[in-house]
């Protein structure tokens, strides 16, 4: 008998219809002899439609009220899951994060967990009941409620995979696996049967929106397979461990397995740094103890003692960041702040690229080949991103899939629901 975390995407329980769909697929789970948990997230577009009502009322919106909003949306999906299965004769019960011991640190919107107790899906399980847990949140030690970021439902899944000693952790969304590149941009992008933990990390960490990084990074700590599926087509997806499958060698990995984009950076600038020791601590020490995520950093040469410095935030970050930012300037009299949203990251990821030099020179002839300009760069051992302008990032992503070979046969051919 195995021990099963099950996670269904917003688009796998986006109406009725799914959640029925879904609920017959546990139900089927179950009969195979599995003890099976399930961690769902909020229907549809409803964390999306949620952020815009506070948009509405308030333009404050504070993060423990946020956090208490959004964390009810997966909260109407667990209490229907658990209605749809009693219809197909399963026992199950609903639970919020912070009854099943979800416990995080007090970062409202963006919380880390740190630990799971998870006694009341143990209590479940051993009861011969599927466990039906809300995604996306937990309790604070201050016993406040909280989120986990966008996406937060993935680290949910994999963290009760972990306390639950789980064979594999199955996350259900709307695509069959994970592609050489998002399938909605590249219809030629191939299925990767397997993927290391490394890559998916770098994969994660370029912002692809198919796995939370968190999510990866939990697994890959504690080992815990990662099946990557389609909850429509039910057919097998990508699987994310470090053990290999027969006949496969790590001696011949492919130098590029993917082409990542990210739309959800903004970049901000800052003209006229004074040169001098102690001037980017000045800068990202405060951006850092608002817990600021900061992405990509380029400096310019100085010049008349004085320099450039343009940093990457996530979007949603923005306002906080540049609020910060100008008054630091002030500080330490550097000139003006300014911020660019309409741009995007698009990496290239490949755990061969370790052995093949060239990669970044072979992916800015690219750029240039498509009249792209390139405004930032970074680089890890297996990884090259280029920020660009967002109206420039499909047709690159699609360029540089073409011209590192990794498009397919046949053009992806699944249903690709539309998000609503
Ligand atoms: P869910 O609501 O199920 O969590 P997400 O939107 O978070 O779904 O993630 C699934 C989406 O990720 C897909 O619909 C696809 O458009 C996108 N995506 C981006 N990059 C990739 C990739 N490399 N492979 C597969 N899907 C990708
Ligand atoms: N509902 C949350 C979001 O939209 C969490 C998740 O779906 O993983 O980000
Ligand atoms: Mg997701």
């Amino acid at each position: 008998m195995a021990i099963i975390v099950q996670k269904y995407g917003g688009t796998s329980v986006a109406d009725p219809d799914r959640i029925k769909a879904v609920a017959a697929h546990v139900a089927t789970s179950v009969a195979d002899g599995n003890q099976v948990v399930v961690v769902v997230s909020a229907m549809g577009k409803t964390t999306d439609n949620l952020l815009a009502l506070a948009q509405q009322v308030s333009s404050i919106h504070p993060v423990r009220e946020l956090d208490m909003l959004l964390t009810t949306g997966e909260r109407i999906s667990m209490a229907l899951m658990c209605m749809a299965l009693a219809d197909v004769g399963v026992d199950a019960v609903s639970f919020t994060g912070s009854q099943v011991g979800i416990i995080t640190d007090t970062a409202h919107t963006k919380a880390k967990i740190i630990e799971v107790k998870a006694d009341r899906v143990r209590e479940a399980v051993a009861l011969g009941k599927v466990a039906v847990v809300a995604g996306f949140q937990g309790v604070s030690i201050e016993r406040e409620i909280t989120t986990l970021g966008r996406g937060g439902s993935d680290t949910t899944a994999v963290a009760l995979a972990v306390a639950m000693n789980a064979d594999v952790c199955e996350i259900y969304t709307d695509v069959t696996g994970v592609f050489s590149a998002d399938p909605r941009i590249v219809p030629m992008a191939r299925k990767l049967a397997h993927l290391q933990f490394e890559e998916m990390l770098e994969i994660a960490g370029a912002g692809s929106a198919v796995l939370a990084l968190r999510a990866v990074e939990f697994a890959r700590r504690h080992g815990v397979p990662i099946h990557v599926r389609s909850s429509f087509t039910w057919e097998q997806g990508t699987w994310i461990s470090d053990i290999l499958s027969e006949g496969e060698s790590t001696m011949e990995e492919p130098v590029i397995s993917g082409v990542v984009h990210d739309a959800a950076e903004s970049k901000i600038t800052i003209r006229s740094v004074p040169d001098r020791p102690g001037v980017s601590a000045a800068l990202f020490e405060p951006l850092a103890a608002a817990n600021i995520n900061v992405d990509m950093i380029v400096q310019n040469t100085s010049k008349e003692g004085s320099t450039d410095v343009s940093f990457t935030v996530p979007k949603s970050e923005l306002q906080r960041a540049e609020k910060i930012v100008q008054q630091v300037a002030k500080e330490i009299g550097a000139q003006d702040v300014t911020s660019e949203s309409d741009i995007a990251k698009v990496s290239l990821v490949g755990a061969g690229m370790k052995t093949s030099p060239g990669i970044a020179a072979q992916m800015f002839r690219v750029c240039a080949e498509n009249d792209v300009n390139i405004h930032m760069i970074s680089t890890s051992t297996i990884r090259v991103s280029v920020v660009v302008a967002a109206s420039d990032m499909e047709r690159i992503v699609r360029a540089l899939h073409t011209a590192f070979g990794l498009d397919g046969d046949t053009a992806y051919s699944a249903p690709l629901p539309i998000r609503k």
